[in-house]
């Protein structure tokens, strides 16, 4: 990439580039079908920068299993833009049961933003190494009082306590807090919707701006999250995040980025074979659910409904499994740091990937 091209990137509309997502989570009686927490998520990325899971176990600390992004061509992520860390967690299942997921705020520049607020790579990898619960993890939010850049987040623990809260460089809001004996739902896409935060979206991305995508995916989450209520489970949720309501939308309206569709299994497209290099289409890489109580990482690589490619410019996606996999925890033997890739970027499940599957024959699909 051109240097000047960069420069664009990072101080123009692009720079709080992540990743796009609709988010879910449920917990209670009534709720889940079994009453325990869960979360649930779509990673949309252009296609050429794709997820791989691995297992990170930091030495005299617990372990997590979780997704990292990567670019696939000959440029790095930060080099490409993103504001992400080397080996930063996008989304991840801790050894007590604590997991989280986030979206990205597309948030408004102004010169009143806490400049010097903490990263959010160096809070969740905190969150995911010294944190046991939602409440640990909504007190180490709250100490740093804001972060950049900025995120919705959902937070599921194993004693079933669920969390949506938004941080950035504004500040902080936990907007719902549910447990067991407070059951409800939470979904989060891709800005502010805290009365204290709502303010700093940019303009495009409002929750009110029907060209953007978030609306039609939170209210269509919504929906059909209201109509499973009280049977909300992994293959449920899969199927929520699978859905492809208001796919015949064109993906080129979208202002908050070029060729982004509208659905939450989003098959963003330029309707076309060819692309421009390293300005491919956003559309979902990977979708994951975690669950807590089981302390399971349900990963789905590419779409999670399986369906082939229609266009040229849906790379990867061919490989999509179609399926979510159950990833657990295996006792670790070394006292030294180690990471372990359990599905490649790519879509390969490794030999330590096959080992790490609770039951292979779990595998839940939804296509
Ligand atoms: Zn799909």
């Amino acid at each position: 990439m051109q240097s000047k091209d960069l420069e664009r990137r990072r101080g123009g509309e692009m720079k709080h580039r992540a990743m796009g997502c609709f988010l879910i989570g449920v917990t209670g009686p009534g709720f889940s079908t079994h009453g325990d927490a869960l979360i649930g998520s779509v990673s949309d990325d252009p296609y050429d920068v794709r997820t791989f899971l691995r297992a990170v176990k930091p030495a005299g600390s617990q372990g997590h299993i979780g997704t990292e992004l990567v670019s696939t061509t000959e440029h790095t992520l930060v080099e490409r833009g993103y504001f992400v860390d080397p080996g930063e967690t996008t989304r991840g299942l801790n050894e007590s049961g604590l997991a989280f997921t986030c979206a990205m705020i597309f948030e408004k520049e102004t010169a009143e933003r806490t400049l010097d607020a903490p990263s959010f790579s160096d809070l969740s990898r905190k969150m995911m190494t010294n944190c046991k619960t939602v409440v640990d993890a909504i007190d180490l939010f709250r100490s740093a009082g804001a972060c950049t850049p900025p995120f919705s987040v959902l937070l599921a623990d194993a004693r079933g306590d669920l969390a949506h809260l938004e941080a950035g460089t504004f500040g902080m809001n936990v907007n719902h807090h549910y447990s067991q004996q407070n059951p409800g739902m939470v979904y989060a896409v891709n800005c502010y919707l805290s009365q204290k935060l709502v303010n700093y979206n940019a303009a495009n991305a409002v929750i009110q701006n029907t060209q953007n995508n978030n609306l039609a995916r939170r209210q269509r989450g919504e929906q059909l999250a209201q109509g499973l209520r009280g049977k909300l489970d992994v293959a449920s949720l899969g199927r929520i995040l699978s859905d492809h309501a208001n796919r015949e939308r064109d993906p080129m309206d979208n202002p908050l980025l070029e060729a982004w569709g509208y659905s939450i299994c989003n098959h963003g497209t330029r309707r076309q074979e060819t692309y421009p290099h390293e300005n491919l289409p956003w559309g979902t890489v990977s979708a994951e659910i975690m669950q807590p109580s089981e302390k399971l990482f349900w990963y789905a690589y590419g779409w999670a409904c399986g369906q082939p490619p229609e266009y040229g410019d849906q790379i990867y996606q061919e490989k999509s499994w179609g399926k979510f996999v159950p990833f657990g925890f295996r006792a670790s033997d070394s006292g030294n740091e180690e990471i372990t890739v359990l599905a490649t970027a790519g879509g390969e499940i490794t030999p330590a990937g096959l080992r790490s599957q609770a039951d292979r024959k779990r595998a839940t699909r939804v296509g």
